[in-house]
């Protein structure tokens, strides 16, 4: 990424970089810290797992793993292509692969050690048999539904299973975690109730002499809202990145673009595909290279807001693949150029804010921002 070609112009010589483009994400690593540093202060010394799945939220997968080495124990990814990728690029902690995968994996998972959670009896003869082949001890976790109704074993075979694990001689049963469905609801009994099937769980095994190490189930809602799911290691995801309901932490990144065409349309002219949007007077709009093959949803047609110079300007007409149209005010006809925020770090125009328009939640609008939008580590 950010490929430099030397270009002459006037007999002097310009570096442009490649993909300096208008739209294009920051990322400010020193907000990333901070956050990070108030959930460990949270757990303690205990290890941090940082979820750094789909790509790190948005804000790039590998360059997120090098900036937050130094603050966690553990890197958590959804897919085993995530892990090698991590592994790839010298990542050397321990890499949780959080979601399932099939058979066939396996033996990337043996071959670059990462982690996964067990949530069947099915392949633990084939993780015993790759372990084997690869002359190596595997460690596995697993994983317990005890509410989430998604991965996981139910509780009834928990121990069965644990046991199968510790009769396969190259497989270390490491961890037992679970995952919760409720914890950002803090009232909810929902999660209380999934906390005492786990300790039910916990007691079970260790009645039967089995204490696996790492013990865990909270996400960043459970952290922060359920102090006894703390366990021997908690697994912080979207906080990390500034979206949570805790006040010391703000959002890492900030999308933004550029006003790349002013113009000026006549009373009762439309914009955009579908003219949706009619200009009710002779109207300045700005146009803003960004569109949905960006990330930037569809569903924020004439509905979203962006902020120009500190102030909000809506979004008028439909949301386009590469471009947006917005309304501005009849003296902004030298805006060219002119910095937009589409959202991030701003106490109104923040991915929740702009999610609710989008009637989604932070989560995906952060990770649909798209490959091809250049991350900025400031
Ligand atoms: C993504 C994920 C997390 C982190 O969740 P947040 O809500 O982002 O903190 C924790 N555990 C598992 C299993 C996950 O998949």
């Amino acid at each position: 990424m950010n490929k430099k070609i030397d270009i002459i112009q006037n007999n002097k010589k310009v570096v442009c970089f490649m993909d300096l483009r208008a739209t294009r994400v920051e990322i400010n690593i020193s907000q990333f810290h901070h956050n990070l540093l108030v959930f460990k202060k949270m757990i303690g010394d205990k290890p941090l797992c940082l979820a750094i799945k789909g790509n790190a939220y948005g804000h790039g997968l590998v360059s997120m793993a090098f900036h937050a080495q130094e603050f966690v124990d553990v890197f958590g990814v959804a897919t085993v292509g995530e892990g090698i990728k991590l592994r790839e690029n010298g990542i050397t902690q321990a890499i949780f692969v959080m979601s399932s995968h099939v058979e066939n994996e396996i033996p990337l998972l043996c071959q670059y050690k990462l982690t996964p959670f067990v949530s069947h009896g099915v392949y633990i003869d084939k993780y015993q048999y790759w372990a084997e082949y690869y002359q190596m001890m595997f460690p596995i976790h697993l994983k317990i539904d005890t509410g989430m109704g998604r991965s996981g074993v139910m509780p009834d075979n928990a121990l069965f299973i644990a046991q199968k694990i510790l009769d396969s001689p190259n497989l270390i049963l490491e961890g037992l975690c679970t995952h919760f469905a409720m914890a950002d609801e803090s009232e909810s009994i929902y999660t209380s109730q999934q906390l005492q099937i786990f300790q039910k769980i916990i007691d079970t095994l260790q009645l039967n002499g089995i204490s696996p190490p790492l013990i865990h189930a909270a996400n960043t809602a459970g952290i922060i809202n359920f102090r006894e799911s703390h366990f021997t290691l908690a697994r912080l995801g979207i906080g990390a990145y500034g979206y949570a309901n805790h006040e010391e932490i703000a959002p890492v990144l900030s999308f933004k673009s550029k006003i790349t065409i002013v113009k000026t349309i006549p009373k009762g002219y439309t914009v955009s595909y579908g003219c949706t949007w009619t200009a009710q007077k002779t109207t300045t709009i700005g146009i803003i290279p960004v569109g949905y093959a960006d990330g930037y949803q569809r569903s924020l047609s004439n509905k979203a807001k962006v902020m120009i110079k500190g102030q909000l300007y809506p979004i008028i007409g439909v949301v386009c693949m590469d471009q947006i149209m917005v309304e501005l005010p009849n003296n902004s006809q030298l805006w060219l150029e002119e910095d937009v925020l589409l959202y991030g770090n701003d106490s109104y125009l923040n991915a929740d804010t702009v999610a609710r328009w989008a009637n989604t939640i932070s989560y995906e609008l952060l990770v649909s921002i798209a490959e091809r939008v250049p991350r900025i580590y400031l």
